[in-house]
């Protein structure tokens, strides 16, 4: 007699059909059919298990600022906007969760930061999501498409996000996804892949489905899409966007705008503005003579800059937020019962050398490292289970790296 075929008791796919399938006691089930029950698992069981959004914390503005105080240097103007952005927010979520009040539709408010790479725009985005205990992911601009093209796509932000909420659509449906590197995908700037469209329109219009509230169905699992994939629906309404960029060369479309439009204004008096930094007089209709097109800026009204970051705040940096680089040194050591001292002048060496290779803040751990990774190595102290680092011992260390080959 012939042997019958094992089919997927779920979906009637063939044992022949399929790359893996499981007997049970009364049944068998695909790969496929596994995968799409363990998403629905995850939604209807583990995510409900978790607590709901309604634990937003919810800071006033002040308070807000204070926390971002602990984690971000500097950066003050960025950090008002943002607080009362977010305030603004989460109240309107809290408070009118029917979003229409007297026919009055509140839209949300996504954010836009400019400033130099490195300055903080993530860390600020990623400490208010820490703050607010909601979801958080970071998209790169650069690397999205239009649908049918290799790179990610919209649904593959939402998908990070859905897992950043542990699988509750709810939870993700309030977080907050920064994505950086806005000002890539502008008609103007370079293509940097040859998969998308020169003119980055497209990847504009796609990113305007996320930024209007669109309702958008997400695979779970993000890339891989399969047939028997089952979609969630997320809704980004409320999801909150704070876009980042660099926008190199938008201080001359801002100083051009502010020259010919404010004659005898105090602020585009050319002496005054020696460093100023234009940045801070940014207004949407920059971004867009910058190269966004208009439907995306009307999308991001708020809009804030970052300071670059000079000699003093750099310093700051090293040793004054809640995990700064030094503290996470004395950590280190101070498990292996090792008292490490860094001596100032060191500290400013770290500094001068950011400086000379234009790295900003991104660059101190690198530099950092350079000098501690033999200590770290060694892990040796002296009879008062004492380390200090002197700058002749940092100078040393920099030296052998050629670090100090720039002046
Ligand atoms: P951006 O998004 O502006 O390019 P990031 O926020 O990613 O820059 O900053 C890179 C790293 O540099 C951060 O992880 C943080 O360690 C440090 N950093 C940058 N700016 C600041 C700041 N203002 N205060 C404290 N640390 C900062």
């Amino acid at each position: 007699m012939e042997k019958k075929e094992k089919t997927c008791s779920f979906c009637g796919a063939k044992g022949s059909e399929v790359n893996y399938i499981v007997q049970g006691i009364t049944g068998l089930i695909c790969g496929d059919c596994i995968e799409t029950v363990y998403d629905m698992y995850k939604e209807d069981y583990i995510g409900k298990q978790k607590k709901l959004p309604d634990d937003v914390t919810l800071m006033k503005p002040k308070e807000m600022k204070k926390f971002l105080d602990q984690y971000v240097i500097g950066q003050d103007d960025a950090k008002k906007v943002l607080s009362v952005a977010v305030y603004n927010h989460y109240k309107r979520l809290k408070h009118n969760k029917k979003e229409v009040i007297d026919d009055v539709e509140i839209e949300k408010s996504n954010i836009v930061l400019v400033g130099e790479t490195g300055t903080g725009k993530t860390l600020l985005a990623k400490t208010i999501a820490r703050m607010l205990h909601v979801p958080f992911t970071i998209a790169d601009a650069t690397t999205l498409t239009q649908a049918g093209y290799v790179g990610e796509d919209v649904e593959g932000i939402l998908a990070r996000l859905y897992q950043a909420a542990d699988y509750n659509k709810e939870k993700a449906e309030m977080g907050i996804v920064f994505i950086d590197e806005i000002d890539k995908i502008t008609r103007k700037s370079d293509n940097p892949s040859i998969t998308r469209d020169v003119s980055g329109e497209g990847v504009q219009q796609a990113l305007l489905k996320l930024l209007e509230g669109a309702v958008i169905n997400v695979p779970p699992e993000g890339g891989r899409k399969h047939p028997h994939q089952k979609f969630i629906e997320i809704d980004t309404k409320n999801i909150l966007f704070v876009c980042g960029g660099a926008f190199d060369g938008l201080d001359k479309v801002i100083a051009r705008r502010l020259n010919t439009r404010a004659i005898g204004y105090k602020s585009a008096d050319k002496s005054k503005m020696g460093k100023v930094n234009f940045l801070q007089y940014v207004i949407p209709q920059d971004i867009k003579t910058y190269g966004l097109i208009p439907e995306i800026v009307g999308r991001l009204p708020v809009l804030s800059y970052l300071d670059p970051l000079e000699k003093d705040a750099l310093r700051r940096i090293l040793t004054e937020p809640k995990n700064a680089i030094i503290k996470q040194y004395e950590k280190l050591f101070s498990i292996d019962e090792i008292d490490i001292e860094f001596k100032d002048e060191v500290l400013d060496l770290i500094v001068e050398k950011a400086i000379d290779y234009k790295v900003g803040a991104r660059g101190l751990r690198s530099i950092c490292e350079a000098i501690m990774t033999d200590a770290m190595f060694e892990m040796e102290a002296d009879e008062n289970n004492k380390l200090v680092i002197s700058l002749e011992y940092a100078k040393k260390k920099l030296k052998n790296k050629d670090y100090l080959k720039v002046a």
